[in-house]
């Protein structure tokens, strides 16, 4: 006899909002089907390989036994020496390799489970809006409850902590912040932080920092490290991913510096859930955070080129963006009686140029489109010409 039994999901499953890419699958799957070519500028996945040094550091690696076995949970000594150096050099920030970082699989990881360390069913947490979508669901997945701090033109892409009501701040916990900032491309300044920093001070919110594009900027304008700013070590934590700064998505590797009881919390959620990264992939770490700066000079050549391709094309087009400073992101208004879901699907129709709608980042992000940098120089331009066609 067949026996049928029910599987019910948690309610913390059914609450998801939909996911921001399924849908966008969807519709290039339906243009693939309609033999359309696309010019995919939709996820902010680098399309250039893993430079060739940290590959063959990790092949060495793979055949040592000594890495076979369970890594430490927090990363190997060697690791967390070689973060330490490479934010003293990056950014004058002396950090203690034992206690202020600790290894991540990928900061997606992290931010998924630093809630879990430090907030109570019931707590708030301050998420920005429009924004990577991994802050409310880890608060969610947490019993939290997301506050959204709202991020504007007006404001130049900053929150605006003083339109934060009391009350909320007072249950406030925690709260994410991300700059250079995806997916609107703004840079933060040193007055910014300072002004977080002043605000968690005075209501005890631990600040964490997302800080994936540091290193991903343009005209050699290098953005700022949160941990820079007095104070920042004693009210929160940065996390850094080598995702983006040395096309290692696939690899799965990241990690948290800042305020030791912060680092302490989050490590201790992590040895209870994972254990840690494989050391081979750890010595490809190190042998990409020793990288020459030649090697990140490269590849800002490459992003910049295209960056002006794409914003020179859209100017041209009469379509408003910011130029950005750092990221991989134009953050593009959409063109007069248009949402943001019209305008993807215009130009995926018409174009074959695939977007991401601003809104699925968040209602503030209605009325624009994400364009990612993830293709060449060339098919930016030939996707540029598309628009022009059609516009
Ligand atoms: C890509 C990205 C990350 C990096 O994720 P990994 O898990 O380290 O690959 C983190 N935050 C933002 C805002 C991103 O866009």
């Amino acid at each position: 006899m067949k026996r049928e039994m029910i599987i019910e999901t948690a309610d913390r499953l059914k609450t998801l909002p939909p996911y921001l890419f399924a849908e966008i699958d969807r519709l290039k799957g339906e243009a693939v089907k309609k033999g359309i070519d696309i010019i995919d500028l939709s996820i902010g996945d680098p399309d250039i390989p893993t430079p060739g040094h940290i590959v063959d550091a990790m092949k060495v690696a793979v055949e040592k036994p000594e890495h076979h076995r369970y890594p430490s949970y927090t990363g190997m000594l060697t690791f967390r020496q070689a973060v330490a150096e490479w934010y003293s050099k990056r950014f004058n920030v002396s950090l203690a390799p034992e206690n202020e970082v600790v290894s991540l699989i990928g900061s997606k990881e992290g931010i998924g489970h630093i809630p879990l360390a430090f907030v109570n069913p019931g707590d708030i947490v301050l998420c920005p809006t429009p924004s990577y979508p991994v802050y409310p669901i880890g608060t969610m997945f947490a019993g939290g409850t997301p506050y959204f701090m709202p991020l504007k033109e007006e404001n130049s892409y900053f929150p605006d902590f003083s339109s934060i009501p009391s009350d909320i701040a007072k249950k406030a916990k925690l709260m994410f912040l991300n700059y250079p900032n995806n997916p609107t491309s703004a840079v933060a300044t040193t007055d910014f932080f300072k002004e977080a920093i002043e605000f968690a001070f005075k209501h005890g919110i631990i600040i964490c920092h997302d800080a994936a594009y540091t290193e991903m900027y343009y005209d050699n304008r290098k953005p700022v490290s949160f941990l820079e700013t007095d104070g920042a070590m004693d009210v929160g934590i940065e996390m850094h991913s080598l995702s983006k700064t040395y096309n290692m998505t696939g690899w799965r590797i990241a990690f948290a510096v800042g305020n030791k009881d912060v680092i302490a919390g989050l490590g201790k959620i992590k040895t209870n859930i994972d254990s840690g990264i494989f050391q081979a992939i750890q010595e490809a770490g190190i042998a990409a955070l020793k990288s020459d700066e030649s090697v990140l000079t490269e590849l800002r050549d490459i992003y910049q080129t295209r960056r002006d391709v794409l914003y020179n094309g859209l100017v041209e087009l009469g379509l408003t963006s910011l130029k950005p400073m750092a990221t991989f992101y134009l953050w593009t208004t959409t063109p007069d009686g248009y949402t943001s879901s019209d305008f993807t699907s215009f130009l995926l129709e018409k174009t074959g140029v695939l977007t991401t709608p601003g809104n699925g980042f968040g209602d503030p992000g209605e009325g624009y489109i994400r364009f990612a940098l993830t293709v060449s120089s060339e098919r930016l331009k030939e996707g540029i010409e598309r628009i022009k066609k059609v516009l």
